[in-house]
């Protein structure tokens, strides 16, 4: 009988997984299973769209089924419980049964990182998926009718704290009154000083308060506690503060960082169990070139889902191992819903430009996902989308090896 080879959560990390194992493993070599909570692929990059100015849902998502063809299998179901080794991985789905296979790609994401800070998660909305976006926006607009405006505070002034409350500010114009908090010294740590400069001078021109070096130490209804006493009241709390690995990490036994992300030796394989390859925000890698963490971003978690689907096929076929080394191409960072920033190689963008690239990047992953309809269905009014799907041919799966796999030196 053909082993089976699962793919274990179908966001950026999960999908480039399946796209490559689906590109190179034969029918009769293996059977293909893709297995996520939820029955679509989420745009997580774009999330901050739907939280602020209410973009429609259809706009970030992309249904499952539509990328799933026979002979790959679908299983809609949370994974529950892990177990792995070095030649088996299985896996307990909550509701469907169980599921055997001979490898798996672990591509289950993140949480929100509360570092422990006592009532921070009681009193803040997160903006981790869709249904906590869906949250964010429900506040928003039952706020935004008050007489004095409220005070929205995000805390976390990274990319998804940036991202967010310039989305917030052009949303509403002076509806609110906006702050960024960040603990550190200056918001997007790890950014280079023309992109940090061109994102305050948009906060700034957006009318957002932001304080930087204001770490916080707890959170109270109404109240963010700040280290030296000067506190900041809020009619609504945003934490974008941190991520940790989605907790079936750490619940599986599998050798993780205190952020509770996987750790992965440089192939992308756990320590632990040779049968299982780790990718995206679940897990923690080393850039086997540079000797640094990979950044948590969508960008990376597209690269390590090509590469470690590469490397356990090579594994399948009894080939060498690859360390992964992550070639990224740049950043791209929206600063509300007319201009952006970022970099590109060398090059610095800006402005409107800047927005239209991230545009046409997201669509491009659009397409990659979920093919030529899915980029028709981003550049038509969210009217014009409402069209059923017609059922799409099953696809041939007999793919030769045409292709180098990810990770290969000629690549
Ligand atoms: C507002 C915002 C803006 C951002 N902007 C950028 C940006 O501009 N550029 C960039 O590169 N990055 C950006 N990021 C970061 C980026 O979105 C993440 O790094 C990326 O989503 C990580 O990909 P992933 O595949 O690891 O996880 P995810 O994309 O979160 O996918 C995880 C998948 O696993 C599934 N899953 C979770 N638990 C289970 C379970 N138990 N069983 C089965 N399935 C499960 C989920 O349903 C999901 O489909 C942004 C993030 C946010 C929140």
């Amino acid at each position: 009988m053909a082993p089976t080879v699962a793919v274990l959560g179908a966001g950026y990390a999960g999908l480039a997984a399946f796209a490559e194992l689906r590109q190179h493993l034969r029918p009769d070599e293996a059977e293909l299973v893709l297995v996520n909570k939820d029955p679509y692929h989420t745009f997580v990059t774009e999330i901050h769209t739907i939280a602020g100015n209410g973009e429609p849902v259809s706009h970030v998502r992309i249904p499952l089924h539509e990328v799933v063809r026979p002979p790959a299998r679908l299983v809609v179901a949370p994974v529950e419980r892990l177990r792995a080794d070095d030649s088996s991985v299985e896996v307990t789905l909550r509701g469907a049964g169980r599921l055997h296979c001979e490898a798996a790609v672990l591509a289950v994401g993140y949480e929100p990182e509360y570092y422990g800070l006592p009532g921070l998660r009681e009193h803040s909305y997160a903006l981790d998926s869709l249904a906590s976006a869906r949250r964010v926006r429900e506040r928003l607009r039952g706020l935004a009718g008050a007489a004095e405006p409220p005070r929205v505070i995000v805390a976390g002034g990274g990319i998804t704290g940036v991202e967010l409350v310039t989305e917030i500010a052009d949303s509403y114009p002076r509806r609110f009154r906006l702050a960024l908090v960040e603990g550190g010294p200056e918001i997007m740590p790890g950014f280079e000083p023309d992109l940090v400069r061109t994102a305050h001078a948009a906060l700034r021109d957006k009318r957002v308060a932001v304080h930087t070096g204001a770490r916080i130490t707890a959170a109270r209804a109404g109240q963010l506690v700040l280290e030296g006493g000067a506190d900041l009241r809020f009619d609504l709390l945003i934490w974008a503060g941190g991520i940790r690995g989605n907790p079936l990490v750490g619940e599986s036994g599998l050798p993780c960082s205190r952020r509770g992300q996987a750790k992965a030796d440089p192939t992308l394989r756990s320590p632990a169990a040779a049968a299982l390859f780790l990718a995206g925000d679940c897990s923690a890698p080393i850039d086997a070139e540079t000797g640094r963490p990979v950044p948590n971003t969508a960008q990376a978690a597209i690269l390590e889902g090509h590469h470690a689907a590469g490397n356990l096929l090579r594994q399948l076929n009894g080939q060498e191992l690859q360390p992964f080394a992550a070639h990224l191409r740049g950043i791209l960072i929206s600063l509300g819903r007319h201009e952006g920033v970022g970099k590109l190689g060398p090059a610095t963008v800006y402005g409107g430009p800047a927005l239209a690239l991230k545009h046409a990047v997201e669509a491009h992953h659009a397409y990659e996902v979920g093919g030529l309809r899915e980029l028709v269905a981003r550049v038509l009014p969210a009217r014009d989308r409402a069209a059923p799907s017609r059922p799409a041919p099953a696809e041939s799966r007999s793919t030769p090896l045409s292709r180098p796999l990810a990770g290969d030196r000629a690549r």
